[in-house]
């Protein structure tokens, strides 16, 4: 079989099965089995696949059907401007987070040192992808998932960042070290309730760790805001990701914590996901 007519036939099963961009994902999927990049396949579309390919394509195709996410196949996901590692058990980074990394570095355009301080670091993709942007800043990255913390690490090898970053495990509550000018995350905010309604690929292969945020969404931000108010420097920064329907109430609880809230930043989809506020005293 050659190029041009695995692609049509991948595309056609995945399609069977629900799959949204089932030819973009086939396209991304034979380009990663051949080692090659996309271009590739667009300029070689009557080559032949060797069995071999061809049988490892067949299985990655079988498992784009049952919804496992292209990220989770390949192994790894592009997010600001760099290719993470990506590991199952670990939340994939997704493009509305990078309004974070936006907001964050237009916070500290002026700011040669930071230390920065990452609530739930996943893959490490927020915290790394701010220091490799600003060489004079240091952070800590904390997860209560030992994977989490493997892949961090991983990645920060990755970029060569080691020495400018840590990652421990621990949950925020008993984590009380240093004093930080910025603390971000994305911490799990869907509603217990509502994983269910997520999308399949979501619900069925993402970590529920990273995404229950208990009966309202809002029990792990609570936490954060909590721990940020004993974390942060006088005039530090907490740069939260957002439930689309928690402004309100996040705001509620930061005022209660004495933060004064600077901005709410919308997604790509125009929907309220990022609350920047500063520790006031
Ligand atoms: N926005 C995520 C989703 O796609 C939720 C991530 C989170 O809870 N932090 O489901």
């Amino acid at each position: 079989m050659n190029i041009y007519n695995a692609i049509k036939e991948g595309t056609k099963i995945l399609k069977k099965n629900n799959i949204k961009f089932s030819a973009l994902d086939c396209e991304i999927l034979l380009a990663e089995v051949l080692k090659k990049q996309r271009k590739y396949l667009i300029l070689n579309l009557d080559k032949k696949l060797n069995r071999v390919n061809l049988e490892i394509y067949k299985n990655l195709i079988k498992q784009r059907s049952n919804g496992k996410p292209v990220a989770y196949l390949t192994k790894k996901k592009d997010f600001w401007n760099s290719e993470f590692i990506i590991k199952e058990g670990i939340l994939i980074p997704r493009p509305d987070t990078e309004v974070l990394i936006e907001a964050t570095l237009e916070l500290f355009k002026y700011k040669d040192y930071a230390n920065i301080l990452d609530v739930g670091v996943g893959s490490g993709c927020i915290i790394l992808s701010i220091l490799k942007e600003k060489q004079c800043f240091y952070g800590t990255g904390i997860d209560v998932s030992s994977k989490s913390i493997s892949l961090s690490k991983l990645n920060a090898k990755k970029f060569s960042l080691e020495n400018r970053v840590k990652f421990i495990k621990t949950d925020v509550d008993n984590f009380c070290h240093g004093k930080y000018d910025l603390i971000i995350s994305n911490p799990p905010y869907v509603n217990s309730g509502k994983i269910k309604y997520l999308e399949k690929d979501v619900r069925n292969f993402e970590p529920k760790l990273a995404l229950d945020g208990g009966l309202d969404g809002t029990f792990k931000i609570f936490k954060i805001i909590e721990k940020a108010s004993t974390l942060l420097k006088s005039n530090g920064r907490l740069v939260l990701e957002i439930g689309y329907d928690q402004k309100t109430k996040i705001i509620g609880l930061l005022k209660k914590r004495r933060f004064y809230i600077n901005n709410i930043i919308k997604d790509y989809a125009k929907n309220d996901r990022c609350i920047i506020s500063t520790k006031i005293n």
